[in-house]
């Protein structure tokens, strides 16, 4: 069961010393429904009051002790009883009492004696008058709150008088005390900031004349100088002959707001570490230079810069180092975006625009050059810029990029196209070496395609373990024994078949994909040596080709020993191969890792030897072992033939510098004999074996064991002849 609490009865408070007075009146106000208090004489009405504030208190003025002009004004005093209706009731009508008794707080006053009638009446009435009053106050109150929340203040403009009524929360965001707050259109615009004066004051002309609204944004100047953004709204109001008498309006302080909006544009913009404008506002950009250059009419160039192996030193650095590194990227290319090409004289100087497409691309838009070819310049003057090492750590460190290429009107007539054709160039630029750039060509959208797929499929391979291993013989020259194995991968593609290495390492090396697959080439020879020795085989010496990349990864030497380790292998079984061009890359580095892996134990080989150009110098700095010639120098060699000078200096020099001399690729016999009579120590090639499944290498494996046995035999005999 609900029961609906009634409010309580309003409660009257009847102060006079006459007893008869005080009961005549509660009388008639009881009939109409109030509750009556007493107090005869004014202390006892303050001591009532200050218990229980009255709905409303009618107040006698003479009454021994405190008369009811002090009893009102204490009365006032109490808390809660500000807005408290008083009714005087007095036999004093003369005009100086009746103001007195206002000046202390007096609401109304009545004449005694009067009818009981009349003053029930009258209280009736000062109550729903103070009640209205009351409901009115706390819907001001709440209005000035929400108004103070919301930044928001009122004003209204006599037209004809030019006089300004501006509400206190209005002053408050012009930054003036209500009480200097002048009233005039002049004042006001004296306040807007000076660069928008004219438009607020014209906005208002046009507002009046027409006898429309206005809403419009401006920066107005406080007094301490401080600068606020306001939006203000107006509206005219006309008279009954239709002329413009008023304008009413508010002023909202949108500074912070707009700060907001400014944050939000530029993260929606920019990139936050170089300020520059980021792939969404690249774009825009683009899109407006080729319409404003009505599409294929300009002159210019679209450039993507795309720096390698970016993430891998952010791994190695930190983030924060690596954002230092960017904004020193940065700032080599805006200082080549002034200092690269000459603009059309006649257009003057457009900057190009620079913008950060992700961590490590960036694009610039050139759309006054004066012919095409200016962009090769641009990309020139780009790559030489970036050549110089950059520090990170106290460290310097050169960082590689390529540049992909694309015109406005040949090679796109819209932004998005236009980009997309010049990160395919890009693309495109990578597979050609180092710091190389290339324009944009039609036929590069299909070999991007197959290339997509292969790097895709190379992806999906390493989940599916679709690698495999085999193994190329290293024979000895002089005694033709199998001394020990080459590990090349094989992709075994589900609908492609074999797939040679050439074709899906260099895409490996760009994915930084290679180490994944570098450590399963690891894993899977140690465990096939295992298998080898647990079959009764003497150690098996494996070579294992190294990616450059794998070879720069931090403390490679630990991290590849730990990898054998792990498989129960032994490091002393296996030869690492780095590339002639691997090694003398960062040449003063490569020192230290090969020191490193040495000292893990591993053996050491320098492979495709004559192909790059080796530094002397480096070359016998270098911790080797082996020495593996490339078999481009190997092919058609011929005793008698007086026309190789290049491998008898290498055999020679791999001597010298006391390193196995291994010969790759020999086909044929006549190749074999030559390199014999160089003294080559080994080869591996055709001739013997090419690269077969280790389960094919069964006999070499067997002829091996039979070899070992009769060796130990051997031994035992010469050991009992002794
Ligand atoms: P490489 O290390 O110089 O390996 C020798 C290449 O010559 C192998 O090609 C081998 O099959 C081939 N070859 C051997 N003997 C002859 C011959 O008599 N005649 C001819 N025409 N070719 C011969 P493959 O297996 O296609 O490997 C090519 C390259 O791919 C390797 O050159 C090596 O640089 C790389 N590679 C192979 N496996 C791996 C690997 O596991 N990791 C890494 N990082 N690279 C690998
Ligand atoms: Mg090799
Ligand atoms: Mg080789």
């Amino acid at each position: 069961m609900t029961s609906l609490a009634q409010p309580p009865l309003p409660l009257a408070l009847i102060v006079d010393d006459d007893p008869a007075l005080r009961a005549l009146s509660r009388m008639s106000l009881e009939q109409e429904d109030l509750r009556v208090e007493e107090a005869s004489s004014g202390q006892a009405a303050i001591d009532v009051a200050a218990v229980t504030m009255p709905d409303i208190i009618i107040l006698d003025l003479q009454m021994p002790g405190m008369d009811g002009f002090v009893a009102c004004q204490q009365i006032r005093q109490l808390p809660g009883a500000e807005f408290v209706p008083i009714l005087i009731m007095t036999g004093l009508d003369d005009i100086d009492s009746i103001a007195r008794a206002y000046d202390v707080g007096a609401t109304d006053f009545i004449v005694k004696p009067c009818h009981g009638l009349i003053l029930s009446q009258r209280v009736r009435y000062m109550l729903r008058a103070s009640a209205t009053l009351n409901a009115l106050r706390s819907s001001e109150s709440r209005l000035a709150q929400a108004q103070r929340i919301a930044q928001l203040g009122g004003w209204e403009w006599d037209l004809v008088k030019d006089r300004m009524h501006v509400s206190d929360a209005a002053c408050r965001i012009l930054g003036i005390a209500p009480a200097l707050c002048d009233h005039s259109q002049a004042s006001y615009l004296a306040r807007v900031h000076e660069a928008d004066r004219a438009l607020v004051a014209e906005a208002m002309r046009e507002a009046v004349a027409d006898g429309t609204e206005f809403d419009l944004g401006h920066r107005l100047v406080q007094n301490d100088g401080t600068e606020r953004i306001v939006h203000v709204l107006g509206e005219t109001i006309l008279d009954d002959t239709g002329r413009a008498e008023c304008m009413v309006g508010t002023v909202q302080d949108v500074t912070d707001t707009r700060a907001t909006e400014a944050k939000i544009y530029f993260l929606a913009n920019y990139d936050s570490v170089t300020h520059l404008p980021n792939r969404s506002l690249f774009l825009h950009r683009v899109a407006q230079a080729m319409t404003c250059g009505a599409g294929s009419q300009i002159i210019g160039a679209l450039l993507v810069v795309g720096l390698d192996r970016y993430h891998r030193l952010r791994d190695m650095h930190g983030s924060r180092k690596a954002e230092q590194l960017i904004k020193d990227v940065v700032e080599r290319l805006q200082h080549t975006l002034s200092a690269g090409v000459t603009p059309v004289p006649s257009t003057g100087a457009e900057t190009p625009v620079l913008a950060r497409l992700s961590d490590d691309q960036f694009a610039m838009l050139y759309t006054h050059l004066s012919a095409p070819e200016d962009s090769a310049k641009v990309a020139h003057t780009l790559m030489s810029a970036l050549g110089t090492p950059f520090v990170i750590d106290g460290t310097s460190v050169t960082l590689s990029a390529h540049i992909g290429l694309a015109i406005p009107g040949a090679d796109g007539v819209d932004a998005d196209g236009l980009l997309r054709n010049a990160v395919t160039a890009l693309q495109a630029a990578t597979t050609t070496g180092q710091n190389s750039y290339r324009y944009y060509s039609s036929a590069m959208n299909t070999s991007l395609a197959t290339r997509i797929i292969l790097e895709q499929d190379l992806r999906a391979a390493i989940a599916a373990n679709q690698f495999v291993l085999h193994y190329q013989p290293q024979v000895d020259i002089l005694s033709e024994k199998v001394i020990g194995f080459e590990a090349l991968i094989r992709w075994q593609h589900p609908t492609r078949g074999l797939i040679a290495p050439a074709e899906f390492i260099p895409v490996a090396e760009e994915e930084d994909l290679i180490i994944q697959m570098s450590e399963w080439v690891i894993t899977s020879v140690v465990q096939q040596q295992r298998m080898w020795h647990k079959g009764g085989l003497a150690p098996t010496a494996v070579s294992i080709n190294l990616s450059g990349l794998h070879f720069r990864q931090h403390h490679i030497g630990s991290q590849i020993k730990a990898l054998v380790y792990e498989q129960g292998g032994n490091p002393q079984d296996i030869e690492l191969e780095l590339t002639e061009s691997v090694l003398m890359t960062d040449a003063s580095t490569t020192i230290a890792t090969l020191r490193e892996l040495k000292e893990s134990g591993f053996r050491l080989a320098i492979d495709d030897f004559g192909t790059g150009y080796s530094s002397l110098a480096y070359l016998q700095r270098f911790p080797l072992d082996t020495l593996k010639i490339d078999r481009a120098f190997v092919k058609d060699l011929k005793l008698g033939t007086a026309d190789s000078p290049i491998i008898r200096a290498i055999i020679g020099m791999g001597r010298a510098l006391k390193l196995h001399v291994v010969a790759e690729g020999v086909e044929t016999r006549d190749e074999l004999a030559f390199l014999r009579m160089q003294g080559c120590a080994a080869y591996q090639g055709y001739l013997f074996s090419k690269p077969v499944p280790a389960n094919q290498l069964q006999h070499l494996l067997r002829d091996r064991r039979s070899e070992e046995a009769s060796m130990a035999a051997d031994r035992f005999r010469n050991r009992l002849a002794s």
